[in-house]
């Protein structure tokens, strides 16, 4: 029994009305009496009731009347009026039904029939307020969400999909029922099936709740996401009847990239695929698809930070996204001089990560999509500022065409993968087109990645030896460590080979603490022997992912003193690309190699931005010239001849000493000595050897004046 319960009794008899009051109190109603039609109209404006108990007969303004004015303010929900009438009252009784009177009692009152009365207009007034309190929390809900709502009546077949709904497929409002079909004919292809498994699941009790996210086709034509919710209700026999629920439009999560706002990988394949379709079945329309990764990306990643990596991403999608704009055009200009039409569409989408993709449609052929790629890489070759500093990034690129790579999207995709992945492997920032032969060619290449990686438990690599030699006296004056894989089937396989791979793959950071270790042991052997030893240096090479290492420094001086070797006798090469890079970041390193005593030397100085301005910023002790400038040299051109002299020249003005590498000829070997460069370093006068020739090298007093060339042959064996 509801205490709050409250009643109003009218009945102008005090008797009846106190004795019936009175008991309905016992029975744990609130009750108020009135003696008259006015004194209850007055009760009415000063309370809520939740029923009127009220006497049909009564003087001045009868029961009859006021319940005509209690109807003009109170429906039958707001407010039930039992009439309360002599037996012999039944006209008036009838008169009260049709005025609105929601049941009736007959005096003398019987009062479990007059409790079980009450009871039932109570709690249908109650069930009705509940229902009306949903209702309006439901219609404010639905108002005030941007998810649609559907309601299937499954034994009618009956749909209705709310206005939302209609909005989100771009269909008008009053579209509102239809049968199950009109949704699921409009769901894609290739997510129907699975839609139609998931509601069997949910009829048939399998599944807990049902939720499904999928794509469903716009008026427009094109597809959206949708996650659609629901349940299901059942009868008394457990069948279900009904299922209702929401429908959440979430295409913009599913085929945006967060970060870049650039179509994701979801949007991407599915235009793919459909670009696929068309092509299949309307022939004709080649189209491509370029596949961008950005190299050296861990690295920014490592350095600077996963913000400035995201940074980068974010920039390079934008500079991408602008420049790609007048792809078109480009495309057009270089398809003019062929006469045939231009480029048409193109979806530029982040996959992930640092991988970018295009889909260029329209192409007549790979010279198309080779403009588009040489186009990307001129986009990127400009500098870009992060957190204050330059940072350069280029990308490499795989192609696939339309007409090499078959079968679904997934397909082409791999290919324009294998393409990349060839590209990256002949030296990123390049790009490489993807041909059947391409997916053997990367087989082995994986193969060798991995053997490289065993190679390091396996102990497959050693160290060789090259003299670098003084042009002047002839002297040997420092030695450098070249490391070398001793494959079990391949035989000896130079540094040229493999070390770019385990930079890729970061395995040159173990492989370079190895190398140094090795080589402070050889070193610590030597100076047993050879008395002679301290005036040499021995070089080591460290690579740009080494550098990379705030503790470097520490590091290689650690081993170095477990072997007692001091620093000065070991000598640094860096490359000029490790070090332009990130010079900020390379710069407090290569100042602590300097401070723990390392003699420093750049290396392969020529091929890059051949900067003597940054030099200036750094201790370097060396500049080896990268052997292509020497090369160079045989063309005899005037030109390069001066810019070989030039080099040396500048290098002695700053004080650095000047090593040509790659000597090969008696000729050049002339012409850097009439250029006064300092030291060589090539075939010419020795190759790099195993350290036994070496040992046998140095014990021959290799150290001491001594006539060059050097051949392995004539060292004493
Ligand atoms: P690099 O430091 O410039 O080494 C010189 C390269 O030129 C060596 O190739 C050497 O064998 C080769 N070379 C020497 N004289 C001549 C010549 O007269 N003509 C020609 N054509 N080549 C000559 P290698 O050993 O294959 O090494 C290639 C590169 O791999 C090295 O270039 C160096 O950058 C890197 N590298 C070698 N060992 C290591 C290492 O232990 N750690 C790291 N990080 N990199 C290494
Ligand atoms: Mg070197
Ligand atoms: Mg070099």
């Amino acid at each position: 029994m509801n205490a709050k319960t409250h009643l109003l009794i009218v009945d102008d008899e005090e008797a009846n009305r106190d004795m019936l009051a009175r008991r309905l109190e016992r029975h744990g109603y609130g009750v108020d009496v009135a003696a008259s039609a006015l004194e209850a109209m007055a009760a009415l404006a000063a309370r809520a009731f939740d029923v009127v108990l009220l006497d049909v007969q009564m003087p001045g303004m009868s029961g009859i009347e006021m319940l005509r004015e209690v109807r003009s303010r109170f429906t039958q929900a707001q407010l039930p009026v039992i009439m309360v009438t002599a037996r012999h009252e039944s006209v008036d009784v009838v008169e009260a039904l049709d005025l609105g009177a929601n049941d009736y009692i007959t005096k003398p009152v019987d009062l479990p029939v007059a409790l079980a009365r009450i009871r039932t207009q109570v709690s249908r007034r109650q069930a009705e307020r509940a229902l009306a309190d949903s209702e309006e929390r439901y219609a404010l809900a639905v108002r005030g969400s941007r998810d649609g709502l559907w309601d299937w009546r499954i034994d009618v077949d009956r749909f209705f999909f709310s206005a939302r709904w209609n909005e989100i497929l771009g269909y008008p409002p009053e579209e509102a029922t239809g049968q199950i079909d009109r949704w699921l004919d409009r769901v894609h292809p290739d997510d129907r099936e699975r839609v139609r498994a998931e509601i069997d699941d949910q009829l048939a009790g399998r599944s807990s709740n049902f939720e499904s996210e999928h794509r469903v086709r716009h008026r427009a034509g094109q597809y959206r996401w949708v996650l659609v919710r629901g349940a299901v209700v059942r009868d008394a026999t457990d069948c279900p009847v009904r299922m209702a629920g929401s429908v959440t439009d979430i295409t913009e999560g599913k085929v945006a990239d967060a970060l870049t706002g650039l179509p994701n990988r979801v949007l991407f394949m599915d235009r793919l695929g459909r670009l696929i379709d068309y092509r299949r079945r309307l022939g004709g329309m080649d189209f491509a698809l370029l596949f961008l990764d950005l190299d050296h990306f861990k690295n920014i990643n490592d350095t600077l930070g996963h913000q400035a990596g995201d940074q980068l991403l974010i920039h390079v999608a934008r500079r991408l996204e602008q420049g790609l704009r007048t792809v078109d055009s480009v495309a057009r200009i270089a398809g003019a001089e062929r006469s045939a039409s231009p480029v048409g569409d193109y979806t530029f989408a982040r996959m992930g990560g640092d991988e970018f993709a295009v889909l260029l449609s329209g192409v007549r052929g790979v010279a198309d999509a080779v403009s588009v790629a040489e186009r990307i890489a001129t986009l990127l070759a400009d500098p870009i500022e992060l957190e204050g500093q330059q940072v350069f990034t280029s990308t490499s690129i795989g192609i696939a065409l339309s007409t090499t790579s078959s079968g679904p999207a997934a397909d082409m995709l791999r290919d324009a993968d294998t393409a990349l992945y060839q590209a990256k492997a002949a030296g990123q920032a390049r790009y490489a087109v993807f041909d059947h032969a391409m997916r053997q060619q990367v087989v082995e290449r994986v193969q060798f990645e991995t053997e490289l990686r065993q190679a390091m438990d396996r102990r497959e690599f050693v160290v060789h030896y090259q003299p670098i030699v003084s042009l002047s006296e002839h002297t040997v004056t420092s030695i450098e460590a070249l490391v070398r894989w001793r494959h079990p089937a391949r035989g000896l396989i130079g540094a040229r080979e493999f070390v770019p791979i385990a930079e890729d793959t970061g395995l040159i950071v173990p492989l370079g603490y190895w190398v140094f270790d090795e080589v402070c042991r050889q070193v610590a052997a030597w100076s047993l022997v050879l008395p002679s030893l301290p005036r040499l240096a021995v070089a080591v090479n460290v690579s740009a992912r080494q550098l990379a290492q705030a503790d470097l420094p520490d590091r290689l001086a650690a081993i170095a003193a477990r072997h007692g070797v001091p620093t000065r006798m070991l000598e640094i090469e860096m490359t000029e690309s490790a070090m332009i890079a990130n010079l900020d970041q390379v710069q407090a390193v290569v100042l602590r190699l300097k401070a723990v005593g390392f003699r420093l030397s750049i290396d392969d100085f020529g091929t890059g931005y051949s900067s003597f301005t940054y030099l200036q910023r750094l201790p370097v002790d060396r500049l080896k010239i990268d052997r292509s400038l020497l090369a160079s040299e045989q063309e005899s051109s005037p030109t390069a001849l001066g810019i070989l002299g030039t080099v040396v020249g500048l290098a002695r003005h700053l004080n650095l000493e000047v090593v040509a590498e790659g000597v090969e000829t008696p000729e050049q070997l002339e012409r850097l000595q009439r250029i006064a460069c300092g030291f060589g370093q090539g075939y010419v006068f020795l190759e790099p050897v195993a350290p036994d020739p070496m040992s046998r090298l140095l014990l021959s007093g290799g150290t001491s004046p001594s006539p060059a060339p050097y051949a392995e042959a004539d060292l004493p064996a």
